[in-house]
């Protein structure tokens, strides 16, 4: 597959013959770059879905600031992670850097929750749990001032592993949530026994539910369905003031998406959090 960048072009050389070398560069390059510190966070704002919008947290989302190729997204480095078994140090660094900058935030009278997103190694790791555990004593912070997300598709890879490690995960008390949730060829029986407290309605539907009587018909029923298993719904994707409104409709209870904020450095994103005066 092609690796590109969010500006569209290749980030590492692709083409048939260029293939496994520029994966073992992009792997040399990012392991390098693991030691280096050149992870970087940017924060996307959660809100509530009300006249006031408050702040109730932010979701982390790594990018790689490489020295010569420039910012680099995940969809361009994490699959190559993944398959070279990098994912576990990634989370590692990217869960570290979050409680860092939310004890930072708590520090400063800005008590926002960071949510950092899983992957299928970390629910294989079998001491993850109690690594997440040792991470919050660590930085003195609260349980939910952390909170985790598992796409559906994670879930899905190796479920009876993944429900295993949520349910200590859960154990160690921060927020956990399924992320794009109605993407992943999923039943609806999990839903019956996942120790979940949020699930994140995926972008797909929410983005269409102005235009599309079906999309909007799946929106808010997955809204009835999460408030009657007690969990909260957080629709992604929200990109103006119409979903916005529909989704207040629907009773829908957080958002998050472009029409509210763009993920931002933590500098920028401090700032927004001061905008809204949420301390
Ligand atoms: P995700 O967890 O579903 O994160 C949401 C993605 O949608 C982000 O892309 C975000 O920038 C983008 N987004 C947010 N609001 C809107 C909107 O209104 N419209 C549109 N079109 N897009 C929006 P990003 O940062 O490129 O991340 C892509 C994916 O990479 C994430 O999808 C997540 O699955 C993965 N990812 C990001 N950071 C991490 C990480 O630290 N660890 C792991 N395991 N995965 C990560
Ligand atoms: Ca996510
Ligand atoms: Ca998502
Ligand atoms: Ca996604």
């Amino acid at each position: 597959a092609a690796k590109t960048g969010h500006g569209g072009g290749p980030v590492f050389a692709t083409g048939l013959d260029d293939h496994a070398r520029a994966r073992l560069t992009m792997l040399e390059e990012l392991r390098t770059g693991l030691d280096r510190g050149e992870l970087v966070l940017h924060y996307q704002p959660k809100v509530t879905v009300d006249a006031a919008a408050r702040v109730v947290g932010v979701e982390a989302l790594v990018r790689w600031q490489h020295p010569e190729r420039g910012l680099i997204y995940p969809d361009a480095f994490l699959y190559t992670a993944e398959s070279a078994d990098l994912m576990g140090r990634i989370t590692a660094v990217v869960l570290d850097l979050a409680c860092r900058q939310s004890r930072r935030w708590h520090d400063e009278g800005l008590p926002v929750s960071v949510a950092v997103n899983l992957s299928v190694s970390d629910l294989r790791d079998p001491g993850f749990p109690e690594q997440v555990g040792a991470l919050l004593r660590r930085h003195g912070l609260p349980p939910e001032a952390l909170e985790l997300e598992v796409t559906e598709s994670v879930l899905m890879t190796d479920a009876d592993n993944a429900l295993q490690t949520l349910g200590r995960l859960r154990d160690m008390g921060p927020r956990l949530a399924v992320d794009d949730y109605g993407t992943g060829y999923s039943s609806l029986s999990y839903l019956q026994v996942l120790p979940v407290d949020d699930l994140k309605l995926d972008r797909a539907f929410v983005s269409r539910c102005g235009v599309d009587p079906r999309s909007a018909a799946i929106v808010h029923s997955t809204v009835q369905l999460a408030h009657s298993l007690g969990m909260q719904i957080i629709a992604e994707g929200v990109e103006d003031a119409d979903i916005f409104e529909r989704l207040r409709g629907y009773g829908c209870d957080l958002a998050q998406g472009y029409g509210i904020a763009r993920p931002q450095d933590a500098t920028t994103t401090t700032a927004w959090l001061l905008d809204r005066e949420i301390a």
